[in-house]
Formats: C-alpha cells, structure tokens, sequence
C-alpha cells in the first residue's frame, strides 16, 4: 500500500536530538523520515551504522537502511527537521530554505534574527505570521521557524498561563540541566560524576532572551517586541541523564494564591489541544501535589515526555510565587517540540506540500 505520508528529511540525524526525531516520527500519522542527514563521517553509511544509537527504545527499522547523506546533499523531502549544532546549521538551514523547504530547527543560531519566528505551539503561534517578512525580506520560497532552548521551552510553557491570568513582572530561574543536553559524548564522565558544573555557556543569556521572544507580541511591519519583564537566570549542569529541572520565583501582575496558580496551571490549553494534534499532550502542565516532587527519573516521560511537570507551588517572601518545573530535554525541550510546530503549521496551511 502507497504510503502518503509527507516525507521528511533529519539533519543531524546521529546525535542526541536527531535520534529523538528517528524515535518519535516511527509511528507518526503525518510524516516519514525518508531522508538522513548527518556530517561527513557518517555520509554513505546505512543510518545503523552510522547512528550510535541510545535512546532507550529499539531503532526503527524503516531508518536502519536509510543511505545518511551529506550536509551539502540537495533533498527532496518538503519538510526538514534539523538537530544540527549551532556552529553548521546556519548555513545549511539557509541553502535550503532558500530552495523551498520549511525548515523546523533546534539550532540557536536563527533564534533571535528578526525575521525569524521562535515558537512554542501552545505559548505563541501567532508569530508564525513572520515567516512572510522572513520569505520577502530573504526571496526565499522555504523558511527557517525554530524552537526554543530546552530549558527556555519548559519554563515559557509555565510563564506562559501565568502572564495571561495575573500579568507578569519579573522571574528568577534556576536551573538544574541534565547530561543529554551537551549533545553526546557531551560533557566528559570526570567532570559530572559527584559534582555540579555552575555555568553552561551563552545557557543564560539564551533563557532569558529567548522567553522574551516567547512570551513577547509579533506585528506585521512591527516584528518582534521582547515581553516587558524583569529576568535573571543561574544555568547548572547536574549528573542527570535526561530531564531538565528548573526552581522559578515570578512576581506576578497582582498577587495570587498558590491554589489559584494551581488552577491557572492545570487549565492551560493551547492551539495544539484545541487541534487535537497527534503529539500534543492532552494537558500542556501537569501538577504534582506530592511535596518532593517533580523529579527527573519518575516525572520526565509525562505525556510521553511534551508535558512539563510542576509542583512545589508555594509563596516567596521576595517575588511572590515559586514553584518548580521539569521538563523532558530531547522531546518536549527540542524534537518533540518542532514535530508539534510542523503538526500546527500543516493544519495551519503553512506547509510546503
Ligand atoms: P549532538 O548529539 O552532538 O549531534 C550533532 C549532530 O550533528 C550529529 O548527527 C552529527 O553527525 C551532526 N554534525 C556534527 N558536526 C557536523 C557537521 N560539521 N556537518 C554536518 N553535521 C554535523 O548534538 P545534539 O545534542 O543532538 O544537539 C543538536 C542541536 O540541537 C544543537 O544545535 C543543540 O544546541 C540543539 N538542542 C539540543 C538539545 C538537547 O537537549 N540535546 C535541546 C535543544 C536544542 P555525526 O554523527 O556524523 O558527527
């Protein structure tokens, strides 16, 4: 039977993010990896060879036979997922959304360019809109859309119910970032076995840059305006392997109890509920009432890992509220997020197919 599922590419398809696309797009009702990309050391090697792969579920067998391309190799596949590093993704991002792909990338380099939409599904799809001025101001017939960094994601997801009810003025948040988010092989064992590593580089000016952006308004002819809150960051890596936790102190608009934060958590919905899309969690936050949780090990496959997971909702005698969040790094935190984007964009009409 013809399979009519749109075809899809994966840069960086080996390494940690890119074998999160692998794992999660198997089952999909929309999308087929029909190509893989990755750099010149894996390019002519079947994907099994190639990948060391280490997500804890078996490799598909549709991606072991796939031929992994080099990253200078013209696609056709419409819809590209990149999980490239930073350092290599601008430019092929932009060769091919310039030759007509929609692009959905987990690289910071685009982020903050004006005329690039970072987007949550649930927190902002309006500033989908930009992809027009991108298109204008580039003549690119494809776009570049990003998704966030993994700890900015998790943490705009649950600033995000908490803006719109009570108004938000200022955050501190810090953070406790498991081991997979330094890519593989990462930070070496010397370095994390019985310790805690305070700085992780540009780490904090990218949360705070980043929720800004997230939770900020777009414009046609106006761009991008940065929300207008207070915010500062501490970024830690800690012996975790999966799941980022971050302790977050907020004053609000006006002062609200921890039930009615509660409430406000626990009723957030966005486009991607109301959608019915196939990876979007039924409940975008989920709250833990127990007092120690949300933990990394029990918590970060909730909602197959696109929920974030907060508990510890209380007051703080210097901002107001506090509470903490956990989130899943390579799903929700950065493939699983950009599948949901392309999810929207397809029902949206923003496809190139
Ligand atoms: P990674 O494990 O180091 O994987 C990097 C991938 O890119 C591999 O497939 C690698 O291929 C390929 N690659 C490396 N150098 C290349 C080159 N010169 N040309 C072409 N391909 C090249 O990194 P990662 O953790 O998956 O992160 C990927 C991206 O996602 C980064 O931009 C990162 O900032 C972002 N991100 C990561 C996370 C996370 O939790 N890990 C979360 C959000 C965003 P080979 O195997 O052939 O070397």
């Amino acid at each position: 039977m013809r399979d009519e599922r749109i075809p899809v590419a994966v840069l960086g398809a080996t390494g940690n993010v890119g074998q999160r696309f692998i794992q999660l797009l198997a089952t999909h009702p929309w999308f087929r990896v029909a190509e893989v990309v990755a750099s010149e050391r894996s390019a002519g090697k079947r994907y099994a060879e190639a990948a060391d792969w280490r997500v804890d579920a078996a490799m598909p067998e549709g991606a072991a036979d796939l031929r992994v391309r080099g990253f200078d190799a013209a696609l056709d596949s419409p819809l590209v997922f990149s999980g490239l590093p930073g350092e290599v993704a601008g430019e092929v991002e932009q060769r091919l959304a310039k030759a007509g792909h929609a692009v959905m990338s987990n690289a910071s380099t685009h982020r903050m360019e004006p005329d690039v939409p970072l987007i949550i599904a649930e927190v902002n799809p309006g500033h989908a809109a930009a992809i027009a001025d991108q298109r204008r101001n580039r003549g690119w017939s494809g776009y570049v859309v990003t998704n966030g960094n993994c700890s900015a994601i998790h943490l705009a997801l649950t600033l995000k119910p908490l803006q719109d009810a009570f108004g938000l003025e200022a955050v501190l948040a810090v953070t406790m970032q498991a081991v997979s988010g330094a890519g593989y092989p990462g930070v070496p064992s010397l370095d994390m076995i019985d310790n805690v590593v305070p700085y992780i580089g540009d780490e904090e000016e990218k949360m705070t840059e980043e929720t800004k952006k997230f939770l900020g308004g777009y414009s046609a002819g106006g761009g991008f305006q940065p929300a207008a809150l207070a915010m500062s960051a501490h970024c830690n890596r800690v012996p975790v392997r999966d799941g980022h936790t971050e302790c977050v102190s907020v004053r609000l608009g006006r002062a609200a109890s921890p039930d009615e934060v509660i409430e406000v958590f626990e009723a957030f919905r966005g486009r991607p509920q109301e959608l019915n899309l196939p990876s979007a969690p039924p409940q975008p936050i989920v709250v833990r009432r127990e007092p120690n949780r949300p933990q990394p090990a029990l918590d970060r496959d909730t909602a197959r890992g696109m929920a974030s997971v907060v508990g510890r909702v209380r007051d703080c005698e210097l901002l107001g509220t506090k509470f903490v969040v956990l989130g899943h790094n390579t799903v929700r935190g950065a493939a699983g997020a950009s599948i949901l984007n392309a999810e929207l964009f397809k029902v949206e009409g923003l496809l190139p197919v």
